[in-house]
């Protein structure tokens, strides 16, 4: 018989997530069966801190493996017994792979990021770009395009303390390129002299509608990529094309972090471009 997979997402409001029939779409289209469970903890009524308790209950269950997000990619650390140098790097974890009878931890937010900057903006200029958002999303991204070229990254978030953190912990981690912290209250010095914007803040979702940066100031050669995914299509993703910007939704990356995950879950490379076209028919 085909060999079976059990895993599942923990996380706040994860009922609506497009993760769950993403693997399992992509495992029948390759003969496999897997089953894709959420754990809401929201709905359950459970603390953040319930992920300590749910990670270990789920390997003595027989998951094969777990998918961790807001709130909980850092409050899983502690019941790790590993990480990956990319997970460690970035300090939280959106995959935990059970294998034998450890638990491991990786990010596979950086990697699908990096693919799909990769796949979508190919000949980006990455000589100075301009990050905006220095949380769980804006720090995986940070490494990813460090990893993939970036001479010199910006980082910027209201929270300044938050940006000189995270422009610090890349910093040391690529020692050839510079990372520069800076506030988000100037967004015309921000982007002076950029070549590409990276939005990673909650602005431009339902619950945030609006955009980060006057589009005024957005303008060829500057390349804009969103990293939200809800809507696909954001207010500043419309300015950017409109103003004639290259431009890159945050979909494929929702995307390629499930294709990635899928890897480490079942040992078998998915195709990403099919789990893209079910994204977009789902
Ligand atoms: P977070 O709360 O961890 O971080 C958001 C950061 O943005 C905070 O540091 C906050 O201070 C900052 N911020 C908020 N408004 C700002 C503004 N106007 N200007 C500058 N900084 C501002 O959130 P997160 O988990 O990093 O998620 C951010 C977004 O990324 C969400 O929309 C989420 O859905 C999206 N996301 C997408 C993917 C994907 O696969 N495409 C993966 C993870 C997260």
């Amino acid at each position: 018989t085909a060999p079976s997979y059990l895993v599942g997402l923990v996380g706040a409001g994860v009922g609506p997530s497009l993760t769950p029939p993403l693997h399992e779409r992509e495992a029948a289209a390759t003969g496999r069966r897997l089953i894709y469970r959420t754990i809401d903890i929201a709905e359950l009524d459970l603390p953040p801190e319930s992920v300590a308790d749910l990670v270990p209950a789920a390997r003595r269950l027989g998951f094969n493996g777990l998918n961790i997000t807001h709130p909980c990619k850092q409050l899983v650390l502690p019941v790790l017994d590993g990480l990956t140098s990319d997970a460690a790097a970035i300090g939280a974890v959106n995959t935990v792979v059970f294998d034998g009878g450890s638990a491991i931890g990786h990010n596979t937010d950086g990697s699908g990021f990096a693919r799909s900057l990769e796949r979508g903006l190919p000949h980006a200029p990455r000589e100075r770009v301009v990050l905006l958002g220095a949380g769980g999303a804006g720090a995986a991204v940070a490494h990813a395009l460090l990893e993939s070229g970036v001479r010199t990254l910006v980082v910027a978030d209201l929270d300044t303390g938050r940006a000189a953190e995270l422009a610090e912990r890349v910093g040391r981690r690529f020692r050839d390129a510079r990372c520069e912290p800076a506030g988000a209250d100037d967004p015309e010095r921000l982007l002076a002299g950029a070549d590409g914007l990276v939005h990673a803040t909650p602005v431009g979702m339902a619950h945030h509608p609006g955009t980060p940066v006057p589009r005024e100031l957005l303008r060829p050669p500057l390349w804009v990529a969103d990293v939200v995914y809800r809507p696909l299509r954001t207010e500043l993703l419309d300015d950017a094309e409109s103003r004639g910007c290259a431009t890159l939704d945050g979909g494929a990356m929702a995307v390629f972090q499930a294709a990635d995950a899928f890897q480490l879950f079942t040992g078998t490379p998915p195709d990403r471009e099919r789990m893209l076209a079910h994204f977009h028919d789902l």
